[in-house]
């Protein structure tokens, strides 16, 4: 049973379903409501404009129905309640005509505007409850809540499935049978079952996510790993090669990974480190290392302009090796020669973007991948990785710390190795908070860094201009910068519409101080290292979650120089403020997860990695780590079952 096999999903509908991330049954009836509103039947005299309400009364005139677009209808009747006559419009319903006959009873359902009610349901008799709940749906510009729970109320008519959580386990908790459950919370009948059919699905899918992990570690325990023999003086000897004098928590890094590295275990490590910490050259130390031990290494990267600069970077680094780009930008003939150069092992590392990884790069030994900025790739790009070459060992960067318990629970799978101390001799970066109404101020101050020959980042939260929102797009912006300074200085503009040749080259021009303030969008967000920049304007910051602003706030104080971050913004002031009071990004990701936290009433929020439907692992985190217990108990004693590694192998591509 396919999605358009489903009444009144058509090939139009079928696009916008799929814009939701609903390609099948399955994420149909899995699309679970965020909200649901409690209508009363309604008092006439205290209603304003606005209300959703349940109303009944008599019909007083034969509808009429007006026909426009293609399809589409809408009819106009009167009732008569017992106070007033109402005016109510029903949308794309003509086929009630005929059922609604002067002098019955009606019930409406709907929203009340000036004297008028816009009814979403009618019932042709006296409702006998004096309540009706309804089921509020995510929507977009294209299908609405009351679309999407029209095809999911059809789905159900025939939607069949078993249970996943096994039969102990729901037994313990006196869940709901799944297909109970997905009736429920699509048409709730109580309360309580609605609280047992969410708790029943809420608890799937934490299952399901949890019982992933656990099975990529007990993989990864299974699967041997490359045993290398290298001295810890060749490493130490290549780390007094390096200008600067590593930190404590580098060092600590470094000797985790060397230990990974010459164990026959495979590793699968994690380098958490606030911005500037210093992880990259942790992870060339890594790649050092394996490639003194014969051994092809790669590392990806999210963008191609982080790509370009690790590159340049390593080349320096790690004179003897030979080094390659791939990126998507490599021309078809260059790309062809590097993977044949790979295959025959003449390439040692190779850097790049996502397609390092494509199928037609095949590498000779592949002993190390390394993956920089980790929280931009899916669990699932997590695990492909894995899964290519011999079994390589893993490294992962990341400079969006989550905070230690969660990380317990979502990279179950992986070891840790923090860096806290940020490299000696760095300036902590001053923020400061400014309204639209102080961009006087805030020009002024940027003057004065130009003077000093200091270079200045200007990021809009929007790559195009907008017509719905007056935000600040990138091409305004620069407008706007070039008629404030540019005539003191040269201005420079990037956005994530540009190619990459031309991202690579107002960036190389930025390097070179040709240009002196980059207008961007959050392209330049990860990793990007020029260190004469000291100071980051930030337009209409509120648009932005804390985690990015502290990447962003991350491109400046890369020297010893004061850096400023100046964060514009009329809104969400008191949650700016967490930035100017902290620079610790593991305090700015608590107080990350604490505000997504208090989301909608059910938590459906979608955030890369941890893209649940019902959990939220803030608030739910005891929850994950009762599941945790659970699947470990559980799967002591019982094997996993063909069909739910099937669910399980599903439930991973949709991340
Ligand atoms: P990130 O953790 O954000 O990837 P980088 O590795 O880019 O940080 O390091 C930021 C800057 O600090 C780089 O210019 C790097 O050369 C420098 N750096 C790294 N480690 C040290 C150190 N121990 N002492 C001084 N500077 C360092
Ligand atoms: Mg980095």
């Amino acid at each position: 049973m396919s999605l358009e096999d489903i009444n009144g999903i058509g090939k139009k509908t079928l696009t916008y379903l799929n814009n939701l991330g609903i390609y099948n049954i399955d994420d149909l009836v899995t699309y679970y409501p965020y909200r649901y509103d409690i209508i009363k039947r309604s008092n006439l005299d205290i209603i304003k404009d606005n209300d959703k309400i349940i109303i009944d009364g008599i019909i007083e005139s034969i509808p009429t129905i007006y026909y426009y677009g293609k399809r589409k209808n809408v009819m106009n009747f009167r009732i008569n309640t017992t106070s007033i006559m109402l005016l109510v419009s029903i949308y794309n319903r003509a086929f009630l005509k005929s059922k609604l006959k002067v002098g019955e009873y009606v019930t409406v359902i709907g929203k009340y505007s000036k004297g008028k009610v816009i009814a979403s349901d009618l019932k042709l008799s006296r409702l006998a409850n004096e309540t009706k709940v309804e089921v509020i749906y995510h929507g977009n510009n294209k299908i609405n809540s009351s679309e999407i729970n029209k095809y999911i109320l059809n789905a159900l008519l025939f939607y069949k499935t078993k249970d996943i959580i096994p039969a102990q386990l729901k037994d313990k908790y006196n869940f709901l049978n799944r297909i109970d459950a997905i009736n429920e919370i699509h048409k709730p009948t109580s309360s309580n079952k609605l609280k047992s059919a969410i708790n029943t699905l809420k608890y799937e899918e934490i299952f399901l996510f949890m019982l992933k992990i656990h099975n990529l570690k007990k993989n990864r325990k299974n699967m041997d790993g490359i045993r290398r023999n290298i001295n810890k003086n060749e490493v130490d000897k290549f780390i007094s090669t390096l200008p600067f004098k590593l930190t404590n928590d580098q060092i600590k890094a470094t000797n985790d990974i060397y230990e990974d590295l010459i164990s026959k275990n495979r590793m699968n490590r994690l380098i958490q480190g606030d911005v500037g910490s210093g992880k990259t050259i942790v992870a060339i130390i890594a790649l050092y290392i394996n490639y003194l031990s014969g051994y092809q290494g790669a590392l990806m990267a999210p963008t191609e302009v982080l790509a370009n600069q690790h590159f340049e970077n390593i080349k320096k680094y790690i004179k003897s090796a030979n080094i390659e780009i791939l990126s998507g930008s490599t021309k078809k003939s260059e790309k062809k020669k590097i993977i044949s150069r790979l295959q025959n092992k003449e390439i040692d590392i190779l850097i790049g973007t996502h397609s390092l990884f494509s199928d037609d790069v095949i590498y000779n030994n592949l002993g190390l991948v390394i993956t920089d900025e980790q929280h931009r790739f899916g669990v699932n790009q997590r695990a492909s990785l894995k899964n290519k070459g011999i079994t390589p060992d893993t490294l992962y960067l990341s400079a969006t710390p989550i905070p230690r318990t969660y990380a317990l629970t979502i990279y179950g799978d992986m070891d840790i190795s923090n860096i806290k101390t940020i490299p000696s001799g760095k300036k902590e970066i001053i923020t400061i908070l400014k309204k639209n109404s102080e961009i006087k101020d805030v020009l002024q101050m940027m003057l004065d860094e130009i003077k000093k020959k200091h270079q200045i980042y200007v990021i809009a939260p929007l790559a195009m201009e907008s017509d719905n929102t007056d935000l600040e797009d990138v091409n305004a912006l620069y407008e706007k910068m070039n008629k404030a300074l540019g005539k003191v200085c040269k201005i420079g503009l990037m956005s994530g519409k540009m190619n990459s040749k031309d991202k690579d080259e107002v960036m190389e021009k930025f390097k070179n101080k040709e240009i002196d303030i980059l207008v961007s969008t959050t392209v330049i967000e990860v990793g990007v290292d020029v260190k004469n920049a000291t100071m980051i304007v930030i337009f209409d910051s509120f648009q932005f979650g804390l985690s990015t602003l502290h990447q962003l706030r991350g491109r400046v104080g890369r020297n010893d120089v004061q850096s400023y971050c100046i964060l514009i913004s009329d809104k969400e002031v008191s949650r700016l403020k967490i930035m100017t009071s902290t620079t610790d990004g593991f305090k700015i990701s608590e107080e990350d997860f604490n505000i997504r936290g208090s989301g909608d009433l059910f938590g459906i929020k979608q955030s890369g990695d941890m893209a649940f439907k019902l959990a939220n692992i803030k608030r739910d985190y005891q929850l994950f780590l009762k599941v945790k217990e659970d699947i470990n108990n559980y799967f002591k004693n019982n094997n996993i079952s063909d069909e739910l590694k099937n669910i399980l192998n599903k439930y991973s591509k949709l991340d």
